[in-house]
């Protein structure tokens, strides 16, 4: 019988989960189910035809290089998560950095030169913050803040110099949304890049490239990562950005992530749908648990059925993650520190995303309150919800909070 020739799946075309497994990997390397890892610097070549043919190839950044030639433009470990990011992000290319901030400083730079100005959202990631507000004057740069919540707010916020909209949606600790079709629109018209931090989402729960986000960026130390084990971060975007950034960004400021951290980051990739859902019904479930007790003020969670901007959550987002926050009734630092301390499950501990559950209690000072409040912010990691309330109930019992 005549072998039969089945074309190549079309990984890209399928569902996340499946994708994830699958796409890029056809190859199996010496029949090796996982791909190795190409931790090397450099590649050689035989031939001096060869060697100046890959200089000369002119890259397209959404198919992976034929031929590497250096590991700080490109790798094939590094070629295959970011062909993965950039399937699961819906957007032509993706690249993963040394960090979230590589990541973030590459597009703000790539997107701006001096005499720029910036509109950037109030409760983005603190260093995204003070990279725009302290760091970027000094390339003169400006940067504009707005709360970002009514997209009017940010369209009047431009000026004839602004080169980028930089948005976080849900943003750091207190979860605003910003609506990404209307401001994409009004970018586009403008001729105005736009960047959003979406790493709460981490590009299973919201793709920006669906409502014309130029730029997707994440850290990948969190959600991508998954086990609090690396650092990393990700850009998605078309490919005549990517290429632009890779020649720029990627040549001079040279963050790319390293190949065994792709590695580690693309085993962690094939549960990442798995984890978020699992985050996301622990965090509901703790979020609407803490909302009823006695000590508690306000539940700042995407998940609750009372989430202010719920329609715009369903618009834009298939569902919430794992992290929220609290604001105690308790406004005693001393109090809410040995709170945190009496916990016995959730850790001390800044970042996200990883099995672990933490708790950080911190002042807040977004551009609208009157006042600096304290706030307790949780990550719910992957042990048992129920397990979870009780650590914080025995929590509350040891210290007392004010009711
Ligand atoms: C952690 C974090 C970052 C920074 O990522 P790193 O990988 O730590 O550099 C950026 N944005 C958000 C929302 C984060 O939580």
């Amino acid at each position: 019988m005549p072998a039969i020739i089945l074309p190549m799946p079309d990984w890209r075309a399928m569902r996340p989960e499946t994708m994830l497994q699958h796409l890029g990997e056809d190859d199996h390397v010496l029949g090796a189910v996982v791909p190795p890892i190409f931790q090397n610097s450099l590649f050689v070549f035989d031939t001096w035809e060869e060697f100046r043919a890959a200089m000369e190839q002119q890259s397209d950044p959404s198919i992976p290089a034929s031929r590497c030639i250096y590991s700080r433009m490109n790798n094939p470990t590094l070629d295959l998560v970011g062909q993965k990011l950039a399937a699961l992000e819906g957007a032509e290319c993706g690249r993963f950095f040394a960090s979230g901030m590589a990541a973030i400083s590459a597009t703000v730079m790539a997107c701006t030169k001096s005499g720029s100005h910036v509109v950037c959202v109030d409760t983005c990631y603190g260093p995204t913050r003070a990279f725009l507000k302290d760091y970027m004057p000094k390339f003169g740069v400006e940067t504009t803040f707005v709360v970002g919540n009514d997209p009017k707010e940010i369209f009047d916020a431009c000026k004839p110099n602004t080169s980028l909209i930089y948005l976080e949606s849900p943003s750091s600790i207190i979860f605003h949304l910003q609506d990404l079709g209307a401001i994409a629109k009004f970018a586009k018209e403008k001729r105005i890049r736009t960047a959003i931090d979406n790493s709460y989402s981490s590009a299973i729960l919201q793709r920006p490239a669906e409502f014309s986000i130029d730029y997707s960026v994440s850290t990948a130390t969190k959600y991508f990562g998954g086990h609090s084990d690396l650092v990393a971060g990700s850009v998605a975007c078309s490919k005549e950005l990517m290429a632009e950034m890779i020649a720029n960004e990627g040549q001079y400021l040279g963050a790319p992530l390293g190949p065994f951290q792709c590695w580690l980051v693309l085993r962690s990739m094939r549960t990442m749908h798995l984890r978020l859902r699992q985050h996301a019904e622990t965090a509901n479930k703790v979020a609407a648990w803490v909302r009823e007790q006695p000590w508690c003020e306000h539940v700042y969670h995407v998940g609750l059925d009372d989430f202010p901007q719920w329609a715009l959550r369903d618009k834009q987002m298939s569902g919430p993650g794992g992290l929220f926050s609290f604001m105690p009734k308790e406004q005693d630092p001393a109090r809410l520190q040995a709170f945190t301390q009496a916990l016995q499950i959730y850790q001390l501990g800044v970042s996200w995303g990883g099995f672990e559950s933490l708790c950080v209690p911190l002042e807040f000072h977004p551009m609208d309150w009157p006042e600096k409040k304290w706030l307790v912010r949780l990550f719910n990691g992957l042990e048992h919800a129920d397990d979870l309330i009780a650590d914080i109930e025995q929590a509350v019992k040891v210290c007392g909070l004010r009711t």
